[in-house]
């Protein structure tokens, strides 16, 4: 395996030993992988973390005086260490556990305008402004908390080649501006904005800064500790992790401004009929019992991005998209989205004629799994003037071979529809 430090791309043949399930053949074709942005494979060292923690640790954690819980508090704590240091949090930095990104971007928008034991700390008549790249797990909590404290929302749209400007967020801002809420990289088109900048100017006008890092966090992490950004958010199994895990990582004093999303076991210090004292961070926001083996899973998962080299696993992907688009931008009647981008493992893309569904349809005869539709991204797409598209997306374990075959496949697709 590639040395950590070294951008040079990786052994995959090696590599692809560590994921069983991409040694299949699906229809009439070995299995082309190529949905990595809507989930990624597990490799085997993340299965054996997880299923060594249900052999030999599994309790509740946190309650218990007994030797197991005592494990499996310690793995899920050091599992948090883990994370923390994985995405450059400091002292003044926690990271609470959530099932994904989706969930801890609610946490964050029900807790920012519900209020509790201190008052909501968006009111009426402020205003919260995301950017239009976004998923909609971070547009639609943002519409219901607008809704819910009577804020207004607005939105940083990005130009006709779905490019988002730092003069147009300074447009914006106002000293009204509570929160502003961005994607390191868009979902649905590849496009990487400028999000350091975003977040530093969002900050500097005094608003809370959100980062949503599902994108990114499998081949290019940010670092908390350089971004001016309150609370980032990502999922588990977008980086070789486990599904329905994630979390939400921010500073301290960000984080301590939110009202929980659970009320219950685990996250209270005394309570009496009439009213509860809450924990501090991060149980406060982790009422119930939490996936334990998805934490130490996610851990794993970071010890596997860390052999295999981030560099390295970055070179790989953006290789394989700059592969991609190419080919795809030569077939006729295809439009590459964000073509130029080069940050980002996906690659989006519409022909002028055939459908979407139908390209992934005859993909998929040949093995070739890529995904087709809005991709939780409807405003943006309808912004574009594109209805649904068909994105491939690349993790570490993907070839060029593959990259070919999609385009192969693509330009036959198309030469058989039209
Ligand atoms: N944000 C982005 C940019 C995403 O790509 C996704 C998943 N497609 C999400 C949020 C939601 O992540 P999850 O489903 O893991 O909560």
């Amino acid at each position: 395996m590639a040395d950590l430090q070294t951008p040079s791309r990786v052994d995959v043949q090696e590599l692809r030993a560590s994921f069983p399930v991409l040694a299949q053949r699906v229809n009439a074709g070995a299995l082309a992988y190529l949905d990595n942005a809507a989930t990624t494979q597990v490799p085997v060292p993340v299965l054996d973390a997880m299923r060594e923690f249900d052999e030999r640790d599994r309790a509740n954690i946190h309650r218990g005086v007994h030797t197991l819980s005592q494990r499996a508090t310690d793995a899920f704590e050091r599992a948090r260490s883990t994370l923390k240091r994985f995405v450059g949090a400091g002292p003044g930095h926690e990271l609470v556990f959530t099932s994904g990104t989706t969930e801890a971007l609610n946490l964050v928008a029900h807790g920012l305008s519900t209020a509790g034991v201190a008052p909501a700390a968006i009111g009426s008549g402020d205003e919260i402004i995301v950017s239009g790249l976004e998923h909609h797990a971070n547009l639609v909590p943002w519409q219901q908390a607008a809704r819910r404290c009577g804020a207004t929302l607005r939105i940083l749209l990005p130009d006709r080649q779905g490019r988002i400007h730092v003069e147009d967020l300074a447009r914006l801002l106002t000293p009204r501006t509570r929160v502003f809420a961005t994607t390191a990289c868009a979902n649905a088109t590849g496009e990487r904005p400028p999000f350091e900048a975003l977040l530093a100017l969002a900050a500097g006008a005094g608003a809370l800064t959100v980062l949503d890092a599902a994108q990114v966090v499998s081949h290019n992490a940010p670092d908390l500790a350089s971004l001016a950004c309150d609370f980032m958010a990502f999922s588990g199994h977008k980086m070789y992790g486990p599904m329905g895990t994630g979390a939400l990582v921010g500073r301290c004093a960000a984080l301590e401004r939110l009202e929980p999303l659970r009320y219950g076991g685990d996250m209270v210090t005394w309570v009496t009929w009439a009213d509860a004292t809450f924990d501090e961070l991060p149980a406060r926001l982790e009422g119930g019992t939490p996936n334990v083996a998805g934490a130490v899973g996610m851990a794993a998962a970071v010890a596997f991005i860390d052999q295999v080299g981030r560099g390295a696993i970055d070179a790989q992907v953006r290789a394989l998209r700059a592969r991609a688009a190419a080919g795809l931008a030569d077939i006729e009647g295809v439009t590459v989205l964000s073509a130029t981008a080069t940050d980002t493992a996906i690659v989006s893309f519409v022909d002028a004629t055939v459908h979407p569904h139908d390209i992934g349809t005859l993909l998929d005869e040949q093995g070739i799994a890529v995904r087709t539709g809005h991709h939780c991204a409807q405003p943006l797409l309808d912004h574009l003037g594109l209805g649904p598209t068909t994105r491939a997306s690349f993790a570490v374990y993907n070839t060029d071979d593959e990259v070919d075959r999609l385009v192969a496949g693509v330009a036959r697709a198309v030469r058989v529809l039209r």
